[in-house]
């Protein structure tokens, strides 16, 4: 197991030496290394089991840091920047050399975002690099958002976990491209498409897809429980499996049909942020049971609704 605490100098000292660490952020805990070296960030790929095609979003403390690494940062960018950061939106940019080809997996353009987290903004003023930091979690599992998730999963495999507590969001960061002076959104996620919308007018949304090239590594399958799971009507799916061990995730209600400790309801005052929050460590409590399915029904698809709705239709999308 890794050691779990918050000696942020231990945390620079490590990443000074090209160790990966995982941080908090307000989204989900990252697995964290030197962004501008290559030995750290393929360590990253390795530790993750994740596949090299699969880009990295690079994490850096403010504006002028950025500056360093992109080759330029459009006036929408800039707005959307100004509105957002610190915060639970990621920006595509033309990338300078400095930023080694395997962060990008080999795209011309990276993507950044500056995390609103005390802990790790101070981590990020204190070092002379950003950092390359992809969710702390298995590819494909689900994300964590608790220091112990990071331990649990890959804790033999990395040095220090960064403990800052719960994630304020807890769920990814929405990403944001500038390609050909559209403003497209790649990944629906913590910042709200109609708050992006009040600041730049509308924005195109690339529907993601395994097919989508704009979108690298946007898997179908993502974010997936190892118990088999299915979204839909909770009555009509209850019926369907009665007999069976099931787990029930749902929105705000509580179904009978299941003992207590199965059931887990994402927000009880039907709050769309809370249920953000809830989402991962729901997933990650049911998938612990042994059961022989979970089921789950949509949230409304609204606000963060949308992003934890994509994200139970790729949790139930088979892995292949
Ligand atoms: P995560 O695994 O949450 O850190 O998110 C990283 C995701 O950001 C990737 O899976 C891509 O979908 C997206 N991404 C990273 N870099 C780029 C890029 N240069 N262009 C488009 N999407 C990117
Ligand atoms: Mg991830």
């Amino acid at each position: 197991m890794a050691r779990i605490g918050s000696d942020i100098k231990h945390v620079i000292e490590l990443l000074n030496r090209n160790q990966l660490v995982g941080i908090p952020t307000e989204t989900v805990y990252g697995l964290a290394g030197n962004a501008f070296n290559a030995n750290a960030v393929a360590k990253i790929f390795e530790v993750k089991d994740r596949p090299s095609f699969d880009p990295l979003i690079v994490h850096a403390p403010d504006l002028n840091r950025v500056g360093e690494f992109v080759e330029e940062i459009p006036e929408k960018a800039r707005e959307l920047a100004r509105s957002f950061w610190p915060g639970p939106l990621t920006l595509i940019f033309k990338k300078k050399q400095i930023i080694p080809d395997l962060v990008t997996s080999g795209l011309q353009t990276v993507a950044v975002r500056i995390p609103n987290h005390p802990f790790t903004l101070k981590v990020l003023e204190s070092i002379d690099f950003p950092l390359a930091a992809p969710s702390a979690n298995p590819f494909g599992y689900v994300s964590p958002t608790k220091a112990e998730h990071v331990d649990k999963q890959l804790g033999d495999k990395i040095p220090y976990v960064l403990d800052g507590g719960d994630c304020s969001v807890g769920i990814e960061s929405t990403i944001v491209s500038f390609e050909e002076g559209d403003t497209t959104i790649l990944r629906i996620g913590g910042c709200k498409i109609e708050s992006i919308e009040k600041i730049v007018g509308k924005v195109k949304i690339k529907p993601y897809s395994n097919s989508n090239p704009m979108a690298p590594g946007m898997m179908d399958s993502h974010y997936s429980p190892l118990t088999p799971f299915e979204v839909g009507n909770l009555n009509v799916l209850i019926e369907k499996y009665k007999g069976k061990n099931i787990g029930i995730l749902s929105f705000d209600k509580y179904y009978e049909y299941v003992e207590k400790s199965h059931h887990f309801v994402l927000s009880e005052k039907s709050d769309l942020s809370e249920a953000a929050t809830r989402l991962f460590t729901g997933l990650r409590h049911l998938d612990n049971l042994n059961l022989q399915l979970i089921v789950s029904e949509y949230v409304p698809d609204e606000g963060l609704g949308r992003a934890i709705n994509d994200r139970l239709k790729r949790a139930e999308a088979k892995r292949n």
